[in-house]
């Protein structure tokens, strides 16, 4: 690693997979609010649906997500029961076409956790509420381990069509020390049931910053996950807060691979999938030729959104379940993140939002040129600018904010467009908060940038 990358490497920042990001979120939001922005959505916006299941089986030492075991199935069934009443609520509230989502994904947690039954229901509550497009995307996160036949083929009939798994690092020693082992035979096995019941489209995830994780393992790792040909694989850097996820002090801080271990860990896994057949996409995904999203980044249609990078278009994301973060054409809403406080707003038939932003035009701009920044690598913000209405001189000081990072390789600048070379692309989130006026350098607030 080029000792003149150090300094953004350590560096804390968004991930951007919003602007403002979650933490401009206002603790003293309305639910009121986020019911009206549904109310007066346009009656042919398309819509895409995002549920989330905060359950799993075993909690894995890494993770991040919002999620818990339960000690017995009965919280997950009063938990889809509750689920299942928002939806109902939302769509009688709904005034718009049926039959406009494009795309519906459950997230978690394990959103396997849950039994086929409770699943179908769910996904039936949505069609009836507000309509699924008919060839349209159907995906859930789910867990390799406990993926049979018969339960692929039962996901696929009720109408699943994408699939994401957790793989992070087929090393053994790796997997102990997250608390999470799943040889390659299963994941293998898993990956071959999903294909043989029609799933179009799966997606792995790998880690890189796990304890015990070598160049070597992600190398294996890395090789051993494009042998199964998944379609899209993500990959993403372990952020150890154990001062937020409690489970994460089972990780001991001094068998963490330094930054620079990481970097390397990093450029070993682009390296290693790139040779094997992978474009490289956006900031930490990688896809096969054939892949929509591979499409996508080379027509410069590619989004971003809380599920990371997406062909998704639709006009509005309607989000259900504790801790869900859904958009509208005015801004963001958060259900609670407490299972209790949102079931119990569900109870009163109140919306159970209680975060959210209203954005305000420049908001939206802004969010357009870092968008298109992580999504493209490379953006001309003062022409953003201008078809928002915005004078393109704001963006003058921005060459002047990325001196260090023009002077260390990781952004370049020509005539009005900013860009980050492809090589430095584990950079971008770093570039890209030159042009967010919320965001403050502040210790752990954010991941690092590698
Ligand atoms: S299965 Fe996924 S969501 Fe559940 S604990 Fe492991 S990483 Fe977290």
């Amino acid at each position: 690693m080029d000792s003149k990358l150090l300094p953004f490497a350590m560096q804390d920042v968004p991930r951007y997979t919003s602007y403002p990001t979650a933490v401009q979120f206002q603790p003293d939001f309305q639910g009121k609010t986020a019911d009206d922005w549904l109310v007066s959505l346009d009656p042919d916006a398309s819509l895409s649906v995002y549920l989330h299941i905060p359950f799993c089986q075993q909690l894995c030492w890494y993770c991040g997500c919002h999620t818990s075991v339960p000690n017995s199935y009965d919280r997950a069934a009063r938990y889809v029961d509750y689920l299942v009443r928002d939806i109902r609520r939302s769509a009688a509230l709904f005034g718009g076409k049926k039959g406009k989502v494009k795309h519906l994904h459950f997230g978690g947690g394990t959103p396997t956790y849950l039994d086929d039954m409770h699943i179908a229901e769910i996904v039936e509550a949505v069609d009836k509420g507000f309509g699924l497009e008919s060839g349209g995307e159907v995906a859930l996160e789910s867990d390799p381990r406990g993926l049979t036949k018969e339960r692929a083929r039962v996901l696929a009939g009720i109408g699943f069509n994408r699939i994401s798994f957790g793989v992070q690092d087929f090393a053994l020693p790796v997997q102990m020390k997250i608390n999470r082992l799943q040889t390659f035979g299963l994941v293998a096995a898993a990956n071959e049931f999903l294909r043989q019941a029609g799933f179009t489209s799966v997606n792995f995830d790998l880690m890189y910053g796990l304890p015990a994780q070598t160049v070597e393992s992600v190398a294996r790792t890395a090789q051993q996950a494009a042998e199964l040909q998944p379609d899209r694989i993500s990959v993403f850097g372990y952020a150890h807060v154990p001062w937020f996820k409690k489970h994460q002090k089972m990780i001991n801080d001094a068998e963490l691979p330094g930054v620079v271990d990481r970097y390397n860990q990093a450029t070993t896994i682009e390296a290693e999938l790139r040779s094997l057949g992978y474009a490289a996409i956006g900031l930490d995904h990688f896809a096969l030729a054939h892949d929509a999203l591979t499409q996508a980044a080379a027509n410069r249609t590619m989004r971003r959104n809380f599920q990371g990078y997406t062909t998704d278009v639709a006009d509005a994301l309607l989000s259900f379940g504790a801790s869900a973060i859904g958009e509208f054409p005015q801004g963001f809403v958060q259900s609670a993140r407490d299972t209790l406080e949102w079931s119990q707003k569900i109870d009163r038939n109140e919306s159970p939002v209680t975060r959210g932003l209203a954005t305000t035009p420049e908001d939206r701009m802004r969010s357009e040129v870092i968008e298109r920044l992580m999504c493209d690598l490379s953006v001309d913000p003062g022409k953003i600018a201008v078809r928002h209405g915005f004078d393109p001189g704001m963006f003058d000081d921005v060459p002047q904010k990325l001196e260090a990072a023009i002077v260390a390789g990781i952004a370049q600048v020509d005539g009005s467009r900013i860009s980050v070379p492809p090589k430095h692309r584990l950079f971008l989130r770093t570039v890209a908060a030159a042009f967010d006026t919320h965001f403050v350098a502040v210790p752990n607030r954010h991941a690092k940038a590698v």
